[in-house]
């Protein structure tokens, strides 16, 4: 079947035709025009940022065959059914398959039939494989997951390694390295390993601006969830628990109350894992309640909620496991249950490791996710500002900036805190600094002569607790910064020398500890904010869940959550304004336009 009715070699025209979407998202114009030329591309973007589309659209406008190489053998297929439901020529070749589904993939790629190869690490990078494909030509070669190679990340895997050697191999060849991994270490050994040293960066935002963040404090954890999904009936979603333990029984509380839920977690029998993890997949459950074991072989885009039953050890983890949500650009939601019963176990978790240096920074990290769950700032800010990102505005969509606590003039407090953060030679964590302004009478103090400093004593109107708040607030704004790597201790910014010449003012949140029970459920709307039929919405899923079921492929593989929502916003009537749907493509069209169009115009 192959692509014939591409017209020419344009992204624009891929993007629409095969893809079924109008507009690039951020980045990938850049990046498809980069890699389309033959120049190589580090790719750094958010989970659900878009980043297959970075290298499926080069795969299909670019002669030859594109080797994708992707660590997990389940999101290869999904991967490949998805591209294939778009009617592109996609395989994948692991050690899955049966030996004459290999050898029949094999001869495809020799015949040029192929527009893209999904391929494990370990397949490739064989001597014969490798001899194979320098008799073919290939449009590129694209690493998925490239954190990977690197012992830094946090998902290190050996096999990676050898991918070390592709630069070389293939050296008339782009090479596209994709990761959600942010952090610099990570980043700069992925593109030494990988021999990228000469290759475009590409590095996206990490906001996710359509996932809500919520932070609720733990009192009745078991009502409190219930409450949540009984509300969102229906929706896909994850609960996220410390233990195993607790996640299944969790997970029997779930299904007593008659919601189709199941445990995940590493303990399982694989048999068991694959089950849920298709089940899911198909919309057959609707929560999974896992440990962090499950999400990295989940490409489901329209996972709508992510709830952290448990407060995870540090921001990375949450937000990687929040990532997972709403990946269709579609609202979503993601809720934490902060308890601080559970910030003492975490605590005593950390401090039981062997690694004096590996315990200090846990504990480090464990402070800012604590940090986080207590803001009073908007959360997104907080978030972004962690992660060495400044979000000028607030974000409209969390829980502090929907139902803000007051606030006040905060300048003294402001600039109070500063100086003496200053006073103290950025040399102090926001304890030692709390103790400080409050004119604490610790031995500590009086053998470094802090008590002798002029803002020693200087904020006794204002509880620790308070003051710790107020500090948490300047470094969430941008005015001090938190150094990880050093003990936490407290520098100033840029931004701190404003407020202390007093050039500038600042409003604070009055320091409160509760809050709400539980958040309400959101309307459906549009990734571009139109408000969505629910009934049809309701139809139009058990129609894509009947066809998907026939063919034996994920829901999302149809259409997405994003697209169906479009289509019950838009109520299209002809196969042309169908077509205009985003995520409708000629493929797509051709195979289902006339079941949808008779549910849309009420025949079906
Ligand atoms: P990532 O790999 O970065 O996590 P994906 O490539 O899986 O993200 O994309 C996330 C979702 O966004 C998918 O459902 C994909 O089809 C959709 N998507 C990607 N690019 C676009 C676009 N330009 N317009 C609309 N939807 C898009
Ligand atoms: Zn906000």
């Amino acid at each position: 079947m192959g692509h014939e009715w591409i017209p020419g070699a344009d992204p624009r025209a891929v993007l629409r035709e095969v893809f079924g979407y109008e507009v690039f998202r951020p980045l990938q114009r850049e990046i498809i025009e980069h890699v389309v030329g033959g120049g190589d591309a580090f790719v750094l973007m958010p989970t659900g940022g878009g980043k297959s589309l970075c290298y499926q659209v080069p795969a299909l406008v670019r002669p030859g065959t594109a080797v994708v190489v992707s660590p997990l053998i389940s999101l290869m297929k999904d991967q490949v059914d998805a591209l294939v439901a778009n009617g592109v020529a996609a395989a994948f070749y692991n050690s899955s398959m049966e030996e004459s589904e290999a050898r029949r993939t094999l001869a495809r790629l020799h015949a040029g039939e192929l527009d893209l190869l999904y391929v494990a690490p370990e397949r490739l990078m064989t001597d014969s494989f490798l001899a194979r494909l320098r008799t073919l030509p290939l449009a590129l070669f694209a690493v998925d997951e490239a954190h990977c190679v690197s012992q830094w990340g946090h998902d290190f895997r050996p096999e990676y390694i050898a991918l070390g050697r592709l630069r070389e191999l293939f050296p008339g060849v782009p090479l596209i390295a994709l990761t959600a991994t942010a952090d610099e270490t990570t980043r700069a050994d992925v593109i030494e390993k990988l021999g990228l040293r000469g290759a475009a960066l590409f590095a996206g935002g990490f906001d996710r601006p359509n996932i809500r963040f919520t932070v609720v404090a733990k009192s009745a954890p078991a009502e409190q969830l219930l409450a949540f999904l009984r509300a969102r009936r229906g929706d896909s979603g994850i609960v996220y628990c410390l233990s195993r333990k607790r996640t299944e029984d969790v997970a029997a509380r779930l299904t007593t109350a008659g919601i189709a839920a199941a445990a995940y977690h590493a303990g399982l029998p694989a048999a068991e894992r694959t089950r849920v993890q298709e089940a899911f997949l198909r919309d057959e459950i609707e929560v999974v309640v896992a440990t962090v074991a499950f999400g990295m072989g989940i490409d489901k885009p329209d996972v709508r909620f992510v709830v952290h039953h448990d407060m995870p050890k540090n921001i990375e983890g949450y937000y990687q496991e929040i990532g997972r949500a709403g990946r269709d650009g579609m609202p979503a939601e993601a809720l934490l249950l902060f308890g601080m019963q559970d910030v003492v176990t975490a605590h005593r978790l950390v401090e039981s490791g062997s690694d004096p240096v590996q315990v200090r920074v846990e504990q480090h990290k464990l402070s800012a996710m604590v940090a986080f769950a207590e803001s009073l700032t908007c959360r997104r800010r907080a978030l972004l500002a962690y992660f060495g990102e400044m979000l000028g505005h607030d974000c409209g969509n969390c829980d502090v900036c929907l139902d803000p606590p007051e606030r006040y003039d905060g300048t003294e407090h402001a600039r109070k805190a500063l100086s003496c953060v200053y006073r103290v030679g950025q040399r102090f964590g926001a304890r030692y600094i709390v103790d400080v302004l409050r004119g604490a009478g610790t031995a500590r103090i009086r053998e470094l002569g802090h008590d002798r400093l002029s803002t020693y004593g200087i904020g006794a109107d204002l509880s620790a607790d308070a003051w710790l708040s107020v500090i948490r607030q300047l470094v969430h704004g941008g005015f001090l910064r938190q150094d990880i790597a050093e003990y936490s201790v407290l520098k100033l910014t840029a931004a701190a020398s404003a407020l202390l010449r007093g050039e500038r003012r600042l409003d604070l949140a009055v320091h409160r500890a509760a809050v709400r029970p539980h958040p309400a459920k959101q309307a459906r709307l549009t990734a571009d904010g139109r408000a969505v039929d629910d009934a049809l919405f309701g139809r139009l899923r058990a129609l894509r869940r009947r066809l998907a079921d026939e063919q034996g492929v994920p829901a999302y593989v149809v259409f997405s959550d994003a697209t169906l929502a479009a289509m019950a916003a838009v109520r299209p009537q002809t196969a042309d304004e169908l077509l205009r749907v985003s995520g409708v493509g000629r493929v797509k069209l051709a195979r289902y336009g006339a079941a949808f169009l008779a549910a849309l115009t009420g025949g079906g």
